[in-house]
């Protein structure tokens, strides 16, 4: 009966979440998605949440996505820059990064740091409900401190413990970009080659190694897509869903990026890894196992959908070769 309890409550929990969480930053759009390869900082690693424009200003107010408390603070992270984190009632963390300057409420707390620690790398946890923010209350400004290219406000939704990193796009409501998903390139078994819809390519080998180089266009800006579903002659094979990440695999990339991938500045170049290599929690399914692939021709779908949910199919087919 108990678990049934905090289940119900972990439901209704969720439901709040979604409906209560609003934009960091008013009249703001995504420009990066949850998930997407970055190989800036130390090492290379998912992006661990969403960036919401500020307009490439800095000094733009950063609002807080819902009611809670302080948690932490951090001052000059390599990769996040200054950082707010708040805890939530409903169980929720949300994080804020590359922060020029804090809230009134933290400023002057931050000014005593800096001047006793200097401009070192610096972390602040704050006991319960001792600094209180409100549902849209500014809790920081927008910047570009640690790994930020432009000025711009970074979004991390957490579980309590920060063992869990969710998409906050599954969270907060945002109007979706205009814009189209694309298969720039194909590889294949290594080989890179355009990708054209109903062409057949051919592999060798067991089964076919396949990376799409894959994105939402919007504009001149790249989204970095939310869900793969690979299909040999209709069959589920391989199944990518980036809708949260253990906090100890964010490091872990190359679970489904290959090696070849690019994201540095203003350069984005992504190649989604479409078979099994290194086991990583945004696989869902991987029927690769017990694929038979005693046929020498098959028909492969593609299924690409974006952080909005909305879905392009694909189509081509795959020879063996010599
Ligand atoms: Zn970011």
């Amino acid at each position: 009966m108990k678990k049934l309890h905090s289940l119900v409550l972990i439901i209704l929990l969720s439901l709040l979440a979604f409906s209560n969480f609003i934009m960091p930053v008013d009249d703001s759009y995504v420009t990066s998605s949850f998930a997407e390869f970055r190989s800036t900082g130390d090492t290379a690693h998912f992006h661990g949440g969403v960036d919401f424009s500020t307009f490439l200003k800095e000094g733009i107010p950063i609002k807080a996505i819902y009611d809670g408390y302080l948690a932490r603070i951090e001052i000059n992270n390599t990769i996040y820059g200054n950082v707010v984190v708040i805890q939530h009632p409903n169980g929720y963390k949300s994080l804020y990064a590359h922060l020029s300057m804090f809230s009134s409420k933290i400023q002057s707390i931050v000014d005593d740091l800096i001047s006793e620690y200097g401009n070192s790398n610096i972390i602040v946890e704050f006991p319960e409900n001792e600094i209180k923010f409100s549902q849209g209350e500014v809790v920081a400004y927008s910047g570009k401190t640690g790994e930020a290219v432009q000025p711009h406000c970074h979004l991390e939704i957490r579980n309590s413990k920060e063992t869990m990193i969710f998409d906050p796009l599954d969270f907060i409501k945002v109007a979706p970009l205009n814009g189209e998903i694309i298969i720039k390139e194909i590889v294949i078994d290594g080989k890179k080659q355009e990708f054209v819809n109903g062409k057949t390519y051919e592999f060798s080998g067991v089964f076919p190694h396949l990376e799409i180089n894959s994105y939402l266009q919007v504009n001149k800006n790249i989204i970095g897509l939310k869900e793969i579903k690979l299909y040999f002659s209709n069959k589920l094979v391989y199944h990518i869903l980036f809708d949260e990440i253990p906090y100890e695999e964010i490091d872990k990339p190359y679970t489904v990026y290959s090696e070849e991938s690019i994201a540095a500045g203003y350069i984005y170049k992504a190649y989604y890894k479409l078979y099994p290599e290194k086991t990583g929690y945004v696989v869902k399914a991987n029927n690769f196992p017990t694929l038979n692939l005693n046929i020498d021709f098959f028909p492969v779908t593609l299924e690409l959908k974006d952080p909005w949910g909305r879905v392009k199919t694909f189509n081509f087919n795959l020879k063996r070769g010599d």
